[in-house]
């Protein structure tokens, strides 16, 4: 008895030393400016399955029949998929398991936004998706689970969780769902407030894990909750998925040397006859290879038309206006999340890395899977300003010249004088724009006129189409004192 006591304690902190380290808002970046985790791949994840189909060598086994099976000459296997976010991500995953004949467990999160649109609000199921929670149990051969995140629902969103329990069990039951489990969901709230969410079962909450010490009650604040608790028996629950009689556990959610554990780490590979083991896979965290390498939209900021994208030429052209700046932040999508592009061998980030665009620029996209890498040419279409501006005005040395580009106004400031003087102004526009005065074309950037008058110099942009009109007045200096 004690030595299966020890035994627990060490697998549950061998599975929440995973729990702990884990990202949780993990989507396929390690981090928002690092270089992608390319480990987590669908075809690595369908490899995996492929060794798995050896039956000499392994058993796989849904999660509620894990405990049942006893089988010395072969490796258990309990496949266990959390689905936080991403229910999509879980379908395309259940296919391939399916596909290949492995069994897994998928626990569906009733505090995620695909189940409960509003999680403060226990009637606001979102019931099309019990057809596609069906979908997993009937069509494809899946256990179907529940990813409890109890504790939760009592201190975060006000709700009754015996109650919600009972409730959302007798409604997935009525559906024609079997539920056989939960699996206690790692909240970012539980960090916070130091508990698991399988505390919320008595059975699970005889003695608190690490540093997850409120096992019957947190405080909020200036007020301390008391958990409402219920039994697994009280609800017709066989199992809670991390109290199973696992001797091995991986996770995708652990991370080694700062990326996330996958396949391709060999310790899995180490696993002996006789050993039981389960796998954590969050089937969100794993991406969908294509191979068609293409970008379905492109845009640079202040370009002026629609960019045009040419699948088979590989081509992007885009209108831009001539004379600006062309150190820019490219903004893009690809025909999926899981390509990467590059710049000779710059990573490109969408909307943060600044390339110089004043040249040809080449884009080079790769799959994750390293099998397809297409080179993409950046053609830009140089457009004619449409700025009619005063960039500048010169009026001679001693004298303050102000532009107000907002009413398109110059002053000039010149000194208090008895007679009126002679100013000579010296302007430059916009790049390709042209000035009249008085509807004559001004070759020489350069005005005459009286300080006691003032002139309307007409600017024309280069694009032909747009015109401003300058107001160009001299003041007097006030004179301080
Ligand atoms: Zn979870």
């Amino acid at each position: 008895m004690l030595k299966n006591r020890i035994i627990r304690v060490i697998l549950q902190r061998l599975a929440f030393m995973v729990f702990l380290i884990s990202g949780m808002s993990f989507n396929g970046f390690s981090s928002e400016f690092c270089v992608p985790d390319t480990s987590l791949t669908f075809e690595k994840y369908e490899a995996f399955l492929r060794e798995l189909k050896d039956e000499t060598k392994y058993k796989v086994v849904p999660l509620h029949q894990f405990r049942q099976t006893v089988d010395t000459s072969r490796i258990i296997v309990g496949l266990k998929h959390d689905v936080d976010n991403n229910l999509q991500r879980s379908v395309d995953m259940a296919k391939v398991e399916y596909r290949l004949g492995i069994p897994a467990t998928y626990y569906f999160l009733h505090t995620s936004s695909y189940y409960f649109s509003n999680p403060n609000d226990a009637n606001s199921r979102i019931i099309p998706v019990y057809k596609t929670f069906l979908q997993f149990q009937n069509d494809w051969k899946h256990e179907v689970g529940f990813h409890s995140d109890l504790i939760t629902l009592q201190l975060i969103h006000k709700l009754d969780p015996v109650d919600f329990l009972h409730k959302e069990l007798d409604y997935m039951r009525q559906q024609g769902l079997r539920i056989y489990g939960s699996a206690a969901h790692g909240s970012p709230y539980c960090k916070s407030y130091h508990y698991i969410n399988y505390y919320f079962f008595e059975d699970c909450s005889k003695e608190p894990f690490m540093h997850f010490v409120n096992l019957n009650s947190a405080a909020l604040g200036n007020e301390t909750i008391t958990y409402k608790k219920g039994r697994m028996l009280d609800f017709d629950l066989d199992y809670e998925a991390y109290f199973l009689d696992n001797n091995k556990y991986y996770s995708d959610a652990q991370f080694i040397g700062g990326r996330h554990w996958n396949f391709d780490q060999a310790d899995w590979r180490r696993l002996k006859t006789g050993d039981r083991v389960i796998f954590l896979v969050h089937p969100e965290h794993w991406l969908k290879v294509n191979t068609m390498a293409e970008f379905v939209d492109f845009h640079l900021p202040g370009q002026t038309q629609n960019t045009e994208i040419d699948v088979f030429l590989r081509t992007i052209q885009i209108s831009y206006p001539k004379h600006k700046a062309m150190l820019l932040k490219p903004e893009f999508r690809l025909n999926d999340t899981v390509s990467d592009v590059f710049f000779g061998t710059q990573y490109v980030f969408s909307g943060f890395t600044e390339l110089d665009f004043s040249k040809n620029v080449e884009f080079v996209v790769k799959t994750r899977n390293g099998k397809t890498t297409k080179t993409w040419n950046l053609k830009i279409h140089f457009t004619p300003s449409n700025e009619a501006e005063i960039v500048e005005l010169h009026a001679g040395k001693r004298m303050k010249v102000f532009i107000d580009n907002k009413a398109r106004q110059v002053f000039v400031e010149t000194k208090a004088r008895r007679k009126p003087e002679m100013l000579r102004l010296n302007y430059s526009l916009s790049p390709g724009a042209l000035a009249f005065l008085e509807n004559k074309p001004q070759k020489e950037a350069r005005i005459k006129m009286k300080s006691d008058t003032s002139v309307i110099l007409s600017v024309l942009a280069e694009d032909g189409l747009t015109r401003n009109d300058w107001l160009i007045s001299a003041r007097e200096m006030k004179v301080r004192n």
